[in-house]
């Protein structure tokens, strides 16, 4: 595990790797801007950082993360929308041109979800937040009853990415840009215990390794 200190050490490598070397990115990055073309919204999870696991420079992904890797639907009360404010950053002024769901095996938050089997504790931000996929966890508990907690922990991972792309849509900015082909959504899964990557095919109605 790193210490504080270890990431100062880390800090001058990285600067060594995009400041001092001959091929400056980061002076391009500056003056020409971000122009990212992915958006992916990915879990806290330490074990999950997009740029490590899609192995990207700087510049490539604009990452949202959040517990869960989950997407609110459209809601027109105010308040503070970190997540949908991010995606309207990246979609309407970046431009980007995929949005990636990525879920994960062994996500803490679908864990509590499952276990708290949907009742949400008075004053907890996080299972206010992870009832953003009750749906998926209901649809699982109705078709898989009898499965061990595993098995429905890891259904609803995948069937909340589902719940989040439904959502993203509930956004007409979004909508309209997947109508005409300009904008391109994606379920991912990153099974961090057997080192692969699904996507779900919607034909399939199923995540299929890439
Ligand atoms: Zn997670």
């Amino acid at each position: 595990m790193k210490s504080v200190e270890n990431l100062v050490e880390g800090f001058k490598r990285f600067r060594g790797q995009h400041f001092e070397s001959h091929d400056n990115l980061y002076r391009q990055l500056v003056n020409q801007g971000q122009t990212p073309r992915i958006l992916v919204v990915a879990c806290c999870d330490s074990r999950v950082d997009p740029a490590l696991v899609f192995d990207c420079d700087p510049g490539d992904l604009f990452v949202i993360r959040n517990v869960a890797n989950l997407v609110p639907p459209l809601e027109d009360h105010h308040g503070h929308h970190g997540t949908t404010a991010a995606i309207e950053y990246g979609v309407n002024l970046l431009g980007v041109r995929h949005i990636i769901v990525l879920g994960h095996a062994h996500c803490g938050g679908i864990n509590a979800l499952v276990r708290a089997g949907g009742v949400c504790a008075q004053g907890s931000y996080i299972d206010d937040w992870m009832c953003l996929a009750e749906s998926a966890r209901t649809e699982v508990m109705a078709e898989l009853p009898h499965a061990p907690l595993a098995e429905k922990v890891h259904a609803c991972e995948q069937r909340s990415i589902l719940v989040s792309l439904g959502n993203l849509v509930t956004f007409p900015w979004i909508r309209e840009r997947v109508e005409n082909g300009s904008l391109a959504l994606h379920g991912w899964y990153f099974d961090i215990e057997r080192g692969q990557l699904l996507r779900y095919d919607a034909a399939a109605r199923d995540f299929v390794a890439l």
